[in-house]
């Protein structure tokens, strides 16, 4: 049995996810934008936090750390390289770190780009990777701090994840995304029924994630740098597929 995931929005756009292990009672949040809706949630379930994994120091990903410690008292993992700008970390993990949650291992990836800094958390038992502002439904984080090379990189640790993991990223931004994206990819058939389905889920105010991995790759332009069709459509025939990448990342910054 996979461990018990809850997707919960938060802020404006932001998303915040709980796990849960039935056996054990453990329970994780990942990224806290705001302690409400982390808070209700728990009440509700009648769930105590046992512990909060933060994915890197952006205001909306850690802002509700210090509220929600006043009600549970959880233990905080983030990222050693981002110490000195995160809350009080009680482990502190870095790229290739392994630690236990729940009866499963929990894999470290650091994916800088975004943030450098900025880490994953995947679960390959239960088959979820949480990526924040890294890779994202449709799209991937703005380089605020990294390099497209850094973000590539990034981005190859993921994509070598089983192709059914469910890709718990940090906002609802599919949308807007998916209007990028057709620009880029405007003939791939599996993209265009994604933003028909990504349409219906909008209307109705449901998440547009978790995403499948494979539907990522499949889809998500900042995946399929190598596609042939991509490159053409770029006239970038040949590239080499980070070069791609950074030139998908940069007309993105100015749609
Ligand atoms: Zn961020
Ligand atoms: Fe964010």
């Amino acid at each position: 049995m996979p461990l018990e995931l809850v997707t919960l929005p938060a802020l404006s756009d932001n998303y915040t996810y709980l796990l849960h292990d039935s056996d054990t009672g453990a329970t994780a949040c990942i990224d806290v934008p705001d302690a409400k809706p982390i808070l209700d949630a728990l009440a509700e379930r009648g769930w105590a936090l046992t512990e909060i994994w933060l994915t890197h120091h952006h205001h909306d990903h850690i802002g509700g750390v210090e509220d929600l410690l006043k009600v549970h008292d959880a233990k905080v993992t983030g990222a050693t390289a981002d110490r000195h700008r995160l809350p009080p970390l009680n482990r502190e993990v870095g790229d290739g770190d392994r630690f236990e949650f729940g009866g499963e291992m929990v894999d470290v990836l650091d994916v800088s780009g975004h943030t450098v800094g900025h880490i994953a958390f995947a679960l390959p038992s239960s088959g979820y990777v949480f990526t924040a502002d890294s890779l994202m439904a449709l799209g991937c984080g703005r380089l605020f701090e990294g390099t497209a090379a850094q973000m590539w990189g990034s981005l190859q640790k993921l994509v070598a994840l089983a192709p059914e993991t469910l890709v718990c990223s940090g906002h609802e931004y599919t949308q807007a995304n998916a209007r990028f994206a057709i620009t880029i990819d405007p003939d791939n058939a599996d993209l265009k029924a994604r933003i028909d389905r990504i349409s219906s889920l909008r209307e109705r105010n449901e998440p547009t994630v978790p995403s499948k991995l494979s539907e990522e790759v499949a889809t998500n332009p900042f995946l399929r740098a190598a596609d042939p069709a991509i490159q053409a459509k770029l006239d970038m025939i040949g590239a080499e597929p980070v070069d791609v990448f950074a030139e998908i990342r940069a007309r993105k910054d100015r749609f």
